[in-house]
């Protein structure tokens, strides 16, 4: 019974249903697992204890009456802290939010307290999600839990280091540029940006609007699939919510890939990529073609042109966003933002300045189209495409912190995905050197199913059994 922490969310799901354990038992132990482990990580900015029990408590009852409202029912997740939470400090990961209490929650943290979830905590990120290793947080370093002199990537860099310590059982992030997909890849756990427009945004805090979308993290493709279901849908508070329906992606897993498309981007492959990556990479393919699927080499030259158009929009989305820390709302004066928040403010206000505006954002908005374009007539041809998640293993601590050219060059495959709006998923592959590589599988739009079931098939077939030493 000690070691209910370990459990997956569709493991803990059935323990819970058969009354094998209650929730207040699994979040104990969640929670014991907090206490002992987090010191030496660092995921969590605020462990919500009192609340996770209250919680644990509505939902044994629930249980006890058998009126279980969804997988989610009792189970104990963590939740970046850029989503807000009623009368939950809420801080981005910023001094300006310091003491911030939000008077309303989003639309994802209501849903999941309606389905009686148990929320252990909020978790570390890049100051407003601006970042790849987590390293710009205001507040504290997070470490990888398969390294701790590495990075655990970013931005949701506390979410993903959470589900590889077993520090919860499931838990939220939001992409813009990769901030689910890639600390899932360099902390060996599974990341799924869904569709633009699947997920609500309401009560997420705006980082850029065009790309912003809201992710799960989870130990496994088949907890993706499930998590992913009770979260998405149409809200008609988030003008870019798209009314359609939300399909049963459990149905979808199927563990093999007969005739199944796969796409393989030259470009993803290109020399930019680490050597050991490439070949971890390269096995993964040889695996997929083992269990059906059928490799289609493809050429994605806009590829090349994404990471420009990416700090283009978002630092313009960027400036605007936070042009309503004005430091009259929000309590603490702007001088308070972190040197990376300063400079894509004032990278957004140039690009967007009378004079450069044609030259720069209008540019990046019409080679974005064309990079939309790409992808849409690929999947003309292919049912996904796949490839690595991040360029690099998991790096250290302070080796890219004061390059942010670098940092930015950590992103260079998951940000093509946001400037299209198309779903992928990062799924562990693999390690180099006791290090976990992420391979990527990607979707058309409101393909949710199809990468799913590509990831939960290799899965399956090619299970990722390692866990971090703690
Ligand atoms: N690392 C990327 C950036 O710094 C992506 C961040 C994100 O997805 N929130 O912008």
């Amino acid at each position: 019974m000690n070691d209910l922490f370990k459990l997956t969310l569709k493991q803990a799901a059935e323990g819970l249903k058969t009354k094998e354990f209650s929730s207040k038992e699994l979040t104990t132990s969640v929670l014991d697992r907090i206490k002992k482990i987090d010191p030496k990580i660092g995921s969590f900015l605020l462990v919500t204890e009192s609340i996770a029990f209250k919680q644990a408590e509505k939902a044994d009852k629930l249980i006890s009456e058998n009126q279980i409202l969804s997988y989610l029912t009792g189970i104990p997740f963590a939740l970046k802290d850029i989503i807000v939470t009623k009368d939950i400090k809420t801080t981005a990961g910023s001094k300006i939010l310091s003491d911030f209490i939000p008077p309303y929650s989003a639309t994802v943290y209501e849903k999941l307290e309606g389905q009686s979830a148990v929320l252990v905590g909020k978790t570390n990120l890049d100051e407003f999600g601006m970042g790849a290793s987590t390293e710009n947080s205001a507040y504290q370093v997070t470490k990888n839990p398969w390294d701790l002199s590495c990075v655990p990537g970013g931005s949701s860099g506390g979410s993903a280091a959470a589900i590889a310590a077993d520090l919860a059982i499931y838990s939220i992030g939001a992409d813009t540029g990769g901030s689910v997909r890639q600390p899932s890849s360099l902390c060996g756990v599974v990341g799924l940006k869904p569709t633009y427009g699947r997920i609500s945004r309401y009560g997420l805090i705006a980082m850029a609007s065009s790309l912003d979308q809201i992710g799960v993290i989870t130990k496994n493709a088949e907890d993706a699939a499930l998590a992913l279901k009770e979260i998405s849908g149409y809200d008609s508070r988030d003008s870019n919510s798209v009314e359609k329906e939300v399909p049963d992606y459990e149905k979808f897993l199927k563990d093999d890939l007969k005739g199944l498309k796969i796409g393989v981007p030259k470009e993803f492959l290109s020399e930019g990529v680490d050597i050991k990556v490439k070949e971890t990479i390269k096995r993964a393919f040889t695996q997929l073609e083992k269990i059906g699927a059928k490799l289609i080499d493809l050429s994605l030259p806009r590829l090349k042109e994404a990471i420009a158009v990416y700090y283009l929009i978002m630092p313009s989305e960027v400036s605007a966003n936070m042009a309503r820390f004005d430091g009259i709302r929000f309590g603490k004066e702007r001088g308070e933002f972190g040197p990376e928040v300063k400079r894509r403010i004032m990278l957004g206000t140039y690009a967007l300045s009378s004079g450069y505006y044609d030259a720069y954002y209008l540019k990046a908005a019409k080679v974005r189209t064309l990079i939309r374009e790409e992808f849409k007539s690929a999947f003309e041809k292919v049912d996904v495409i796949a490839g690595p998640t991040s360029p690099v293993l998991p790096f250290k601590i302070g080796e890219r912190a004061d390059d942010p050219l670098q940092m930015y060059l950590a992103d260079i495959l998951t940000v093509p995905v946001n400037l299209a709006g198309v779903p992928a998923i990062s799924i562990p592959c693999g390690l180099v050197d006791g290090l976990p590589v992420g391979l990527q599988i990607i979707g058309d739009h409101w393909q949710e199913g199809k990468i799913l079931n590509t990831a939960f098939a290799y899965e399956k077939n090619y299970p990722f059994n390692d866990k971090p030493k703690l």
